[in-house]
């Protein structure tokens, strides 16, 4: 059934879709390569090395082998009804707020269908999507995917103090900055905290600030909350869906994946009021449609054992943070003895680290495409062994410059991952300062 090769004729006409221009390039696909190729230690995606807790696989294994063996086939579109259900029942208790499960709550494959959602859902040709930076990358292509025009607005580095670490909150948003990003024009905010790179974790004067523009200006906030329950020192992680006149203009977004440490499993969920899913919903059932049924159902379980343990040193989203919080001061103590000093974060399971005093062994080329930090991380992933992720990355093309001297760690590692790297980072100083 061949054609003969004479009669072949090959495609002449453009095959790519216009929405897809500008948004080819992927860092984690470049950046996941190289490691798996050149690392020994991989500190660069976000992802646990630690298996996820037993009572969670054992739900997974009960859900496959169990009596119930409709848990194989298709479950509810919108979200397999127990785990809508209990997702309802713990955000009522976060929200303060009475919730439907079926109108209420919508899962995704992971908080990034979620997204994809929400920016198909409601952007349109024209509409100004406000992303504040750094920020997690897909939000950029899936607005410009939407047709929409991502509109950046900076965290700010407060100057260092001397001699002392700095903390994720030394990154700032410039109030009057952020104030004149909004317009007409603007249909929406991505709110991501705590946030991916830098672990900040937003006050509430500052979620209020964000709020009171939202409502001045009619604008909808997608609140990428994945890394709710990770968060240190006592600090609180304010919900911006709680604060006044927010609940009926935001989309709550969350993951298994980084609840439960279980990346691979892709269960996210949203969560914001009926006249906002609704449109959620249309989205879904025309592209997804609906999620693996045995990981919502374990999933389901796992906030079940959580909502009776709320609180209790038992919980895990109790002990989970605990045990981060511990790794994240090892390797803060593992960076800053080299000299590569960390920004101690606040929340989520990563931190950025200042890489200027290893300058002389990476040197800059002037006029270069590459912003430093990645051709450094591209060189100690080949060089050292040890994988990061260039901060440039969580920057819009115009802005990668901005700050190029920083690299993102993950900690969410087994102790003897965490102390190879610490090796690693040792046998470097040693090497640089040998006489
Ligand atoms: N948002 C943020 C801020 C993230 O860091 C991630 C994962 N790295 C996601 C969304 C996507 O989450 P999931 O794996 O559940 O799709």
């Amino acid at each position: 059934t061949f054609l003969p090769l004479s009669l072949q004729t090959k495609m002449s006409r453009p095959v790519q879709a216009r929405r897809l221009e500008g948004t080819d390039k992927n860092i984690w696909v470049e950046f996941v390569k190289l490691a798996a190729t050149y690392s020994t230690v991989n500190l660069g995606q976000g992802f646990p090395d630690f298996p996820p807790p037993d009572f969670l696989k054992e739900a997974f294994v009960r859900a496959l082998s169990g009596e119930n063996h409709m848990l194989n086939q298709y479950t509810r579109a919108f979200g397999h009804p127990p785990l809508v259900k209990i997702l309802a029942q713990f955000f009522e208790k976060l929200l303060g707020r009475e919730l439907d499960p079926m109108t209420n709550v919508m899962v995704t494959v992971g908080a990034y269908q979620a997204l994809f959602c929400c920016f198909q859902a409601f952007v349109d040709e024209g509409d100004e999507v406000i992303i504040i930076e750094p920020f997690f990358d897909c939000y950029e292509p899936m607005v410009k995917m939407a047709g929409g025009t991502p509109v950046f607005v900076p965290l700010r580095l407060k100057d260092p103090e001397d001699g002392k670490l700095m903390s994720s909150a030394a990154w700032q948003l410039d109030p009057t900055e952020l104030a004149s990003k909004f317009s007409e024009r603007t249909k929406a905010i991505v709110l991501n905290s705590p946030n991916n790179p830098l672990g900040k974790v937003f006050s509430r004067a500052e979620l209020e600030l964000i709020a009171k523009l939202c409502v001045k200006h009619d604008v909808l906030c997608i609140s990428d909350e994945v890394y709710e329950w990770l968060v240190y020192d006592g600090k609180e992680h304010v919900r911006i869906a709680s604060l006044q006149g927010m609940w009926d203009r935001t989309v709550i977004i969350g993951s298994a994946g980084k609840t439960f440490s279980v990346t691979g499993w892709k269960v996210g969920w949203t969560v914001g009021p009926n006249h906002l899913l609704q449109h959620l919903r249309t989205v879904h059932q025309n592209s997804v449609y609906h999620c693996a049924t045995a990981a919502q159902e374990a999933v389901a379980q796992g906030f079940q054992r959580e909502l009776e343990l709320y609180g209790t040193p038992e919980s895990y989203f109790v002990q989970l943070p605990k045990e981060l919080q511990q790794k994240r001061d090892w390797l803060v103590q593992s960076l800053d003895a080299v000299g590569m000093k960390p920004i101690i974060p606040e929340g989520t399971y990563f931190l950025v680290a200042d890489i200027s005093k290893f300058k002389s062994d990476v040197p800059d080329v002037p006029d270069s495409d590459e912003p430093y930090d990645s051709r450094f991380a591209k060189w100690m992933m080949k060089n050292k062994g040890l994988a990061a992720i260039p901060l440039s990355a969580f920057y819009c093309g115009a802005h990668k410059n901005n700050y190029n001297n920083f690299v993102r760690f993950c900690f969410a590692k087994e102790e003897a991952t965490l102390k190879a790297a610490n090796d690693i980072l040792q046998k470097w100083k040693w090497e640089n300062t040998r006489p």
